[in-house]
């Protein structure tokens, strides 16, 4: 019979007691033990990192990780449970910084990349301890004694081997892509990263007139939220098949939307129509004067399908280094590729009067200059989320840059099919927020162009671009040039490996990238 529970009954010391018993009787130990012949379940714990205090978050997961296992242990399974931790990546090499008191990657270069990985290894157990007393405060059994470590060699070469084998599949490669970039951190994110960073922001929503080329006082209205993306401008687009007024306003002639004649303040006359195909291949004057080597391969009015009557004017300015759309159209009509942006998120001297200057601090003056010389149509503030970096909460650029993908998009339809059998819990999220996210997959943008992390995989010949993904230490021994003996599967000390290669015999480098570390954990 059980004991009579008291109405005055304090939990806290009565939970004491039974981690002690559990402790002194070893009883996780023997959960497994007594059930040596029984079928196993084997249970790998999600790693969490050890260089960050855990919070009650971390309570949670950590009771339902015990209660599947726990379940499995009491209907008869042998059920091994190993602990992980999540070591490598952006967290921990921002802590190092900090530490160091230095900031961005040409002082972790001058700092020296070995230091700064040895640095980064010191500090991931951090918080070990707190871990291990909240853990077993919580009841939660796991085997802490014999982690997994995602920064050890055995790992990296079980994450190598994974890599290898989507590489052999066709589906890791490299793409230039409009990426959202940290341009503190000097990376890539990818897009489940984008989405814990988004903020509620204030950012301008500016009106510009774009001089239409050869017809005095005539302008298109583009609407733009960005407008340190205007000096990269190379075309305007329309929807085809939308209705576009030629109006007479304020003793100026402006083209725009019929549908969004409301962005007007005060009076206007309708003086003409057309619809959106009519206005293809316009051309008109770029605002700015920082590209005039481009100006016969570029601005002139395109359609494209993005284009809403929502927002804006109707008529979408086109920057093909800071859009995904904009990327594509600028790819389909063969328009140049403007980047006066250097990788700290800073205007080049290609944009002189900015020249170093942070481009959304630039923003004002630019808007300055626009309404210096009577472009500017009207400029007002814009409430929307806006998507921080996660780690350092710098505001996130979107960039041309080349980074390396997994193809999921490949296997989107086989994920979609499994996700229905999926017993999920609750059940609205698979057809919510997980449904929804695997509906709107995109690829995976692995590669970071940072230090601490699995060194991403892929071997390069320097001569004939020949591309080899290596799966463990033995294939890298047996390809190297050179002999090796124990090496950590790091930065630096895998770029220094080079493997001759199979097609032309010309020396092959390692791609200097890491990968995210989402996909370690
Ligand atoms: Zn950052
Ligand atoms: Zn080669």
């Amino acid at each position: 019979m059980f004991k009579k529970v008291e109405t005055t009954m304090n939990f806290v010391p009565i939970e004491n007691a039974i981690i002690d018993f559990w402790n002194k009787e070893q009883i996780f130990k023997k959960s497994i033990e007594n059930r040596k012949d029984a079928p196993n379940y084997v249970f790998y714990e999600g790693p969490p990192t050890a260089n960050g205090m855990p919070h009650a978050g971390h309570v949670l997961t950590r009771v339902v990780k015990d209660l599947i296992p726990r379940y499995k242990t009491m209907t008869g399974y042998k059920v091994d449970r190993k602990a992980g931790w999540d070591t490598h990546g952006l967290p921990v090499e921002l802590e190092v910084e900090k530490q160091l008191g230095i900031s961005g990657k040409p002082e972790i270069e001058s700092y020296g990349v070995e230091d700064f990985i040895k640095k980064c290894k010191n500090s991931v157990f951090t918080y070990e301890q707190e871990w291990r007393k909240m853990t077993e405060r919580v009841g939660f059994w796991i085997d802490m004694d014999n982690p997994y470590v995602t920064y050890n060699n055995t790992y990296i070469e079980s994450v190598w081997w994974a890599l290898k084998e989507i590489f052999k599949k066709g589906l890791l490669y490299k793409g230039n892509k409009v990426v959202p970039y940290c341009p503190r951190c000097g990376t890539s994110l990818s897009s489940h990263e984008v989405a814990q960073g988004y903020k509620e922001v204030e950012d301008p929503s500016v009106f510009v007139k774009f001089p239409v080329a050869g017809k005095e006082n005539t302008y298109f209205l583009v609407w733009t939220t960005t407008p340190w993306t205007l000096p990269s401008n190379v075309a305007l687009a329309v929807k085809s098949d939308y209705t576009y007024v030629l109006v007479e306003h304020n003793d100026e002639r402006l083209i725009l939307a019929e549908g969004r004649l409301e962005v007007l303040d005060g009076e206007y006359t309708v003086i003409d129509k057309f619809t959106g195909e009519e206005l293809v291949s316009t051309n008109y004057e770029p605002i700015f004067p920082f590209f005039e080597e481009e100006k016969d391969k570029a601005y002139r009015v395109v359609t494209a399908d993005f284009v809403t009557l929502e927002d804006g004017t109707g008529i979408v300015h086109i920057a093909p280094a800071f859009g995904e759309d904009d990327s594509r159209v600028g790819h389909e009509h063969g328009f140049p590729v403007l980047q006066p942006v250097d990788e700290e998120g800073k205007f080049t001297e290609k944009v002189s009067p900015w020249a170093g200057m942070f481009v959304k601090d630039a923003d004002r003056g630019i808007l300055k200059d626009l309404s210096n010389r009577n472009i500017l149509y009207k400029s007002q503030k814009y409430k929307h989320s806006y998507p921080f970096c996660w780690r350092c909460d710098t505001p996130l650029l979107y960039y041309g840059r080349s980074s390396w993908f997994i193809k999921t998009t490949a296997i989107k339809d086989r994920l979609l099919e499994i996700n229905k059998k999926i017993n999920w819990h609750p059940e609205h999220i698979r057809d919510g927020r997980f449904g929804n996210f695997l509906e709107n997959l995109i690829d995976w943008c692995l590669s970071r162009e940072r230090y601490w992390g699995t060194p991403l995989n892929i071997w390069v010949c320097e001569d004939c671009g020949h591309q080899h993904s290596v799966g463990s230490i033995k294939e890298l021994k047996e390809l190297s040039k050179e002999p090796i003996g124990d090496i950590e599967l790091h930065k630096p000390y895998v770029d220094d490996v080079i493997i001759t290669c199979s097609k032309c015999n010309g020396d092959m480098k390692r791609v200097p990238e890491v990968i995210d570390c989402w996909f370690d954990s």
